[in-house]
């Protein structure tokens, strides 16, 4: 007989204590923030006008709305205290919000100290990411870490696009619902059903076996 807990972070009833979708979402999260620091980057560069056009980047320019959280967020990584993470994000550098998850990582588990840069930091926390969806605090994890994400996709407009997977029927409820985020991790979503979110594979099986007619497919 198989356990349930309500998933840290979703509620919802699952047999670990976050949930599949949950912590796969949270390791798309991670994995997305390397790229997104050198877009984060790279909007400084503009921010400080020294656009590539030859002319003279020293000259001062008065902040636009938006070059400020840029500079914020790319400020030296700070040891603010990050508490509850209300209305933190935007405002904790991005570094630091890594390194104070970084930090607690490796006082709780006893690990050596990672590099204050995004990739290692990222692979830390990556690599223990099983351990971490077991914490109650998971869902501060979650909260800073996909607050990041958005404030930075928004700032740096990569956020992604919802594409609707025309022709493709849910494999649950059967709607014309498929659609997918791009750019980002290659996974099919249901608009209807939160529960079903396919890979590439099980994507292209669906797909596969709509297509030569098979019914039934409930998997
Ligand atoms: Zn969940
Ligand atoms: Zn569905």
């Amino acid at each position: 007989m198989t356990a349930y807990f309500e998933c840290y972070v979703c509620s919802d009833q699952s047999e670990t204590r976050t949930c599949d979708r949950c912590r796969n979402r949270l390791r798309g999260a991670i994995a997305a923030l390397p790229e997104l620091y050198v877009h984060l980057t790279m909007s400084r560069q503009r921010a400080k006008g020294g656009g590539g056009d030859g002319r003279s980047s020293k000259r001062l320019h008065a902040p636009v709305p938006g070059d400020e959280r840029v500079l914020n967020l790319l400020g030296s990584a700070s040891r603010q205290p990050i508490t509850g993470a209300k209305d933190q994000v935007g405002d904790t550098p991005f570094l630091a919000v890594l390194e104070t998850w970084c930090e607690a990582l490796a006082d709780e588990r006893g690990l050596t100290r990672v590099r204050k840069h995004v990739t290692p930091m990222t692979a830390r926390l990556t690599a223990h990411l099983g351990w971490i969806c077991e914490q109650p605090w998971v869902v501060d994890f979650d909260e800073e870490i996909r607050g990041l994400v958005r404030t930075v996709q928004g700032i740096t407009m990569t956020r992604p696009r919802k594409i609707l997977l025309k022709g493709v029927r849910c494999p649950s409820c059967d709607e014309l619902a498929m659609f997918r985020y791009y750019p980002g991790d290659w996974a099919a979503e249901c608009g209807r059903c939160p529960a079903v979110k396919l890979d590439k594979r099980d994507y292209d099986a669906l797909v596969t076996s709509q297509a030569i007619g098979l019914q039934g497919v409930k998997s």
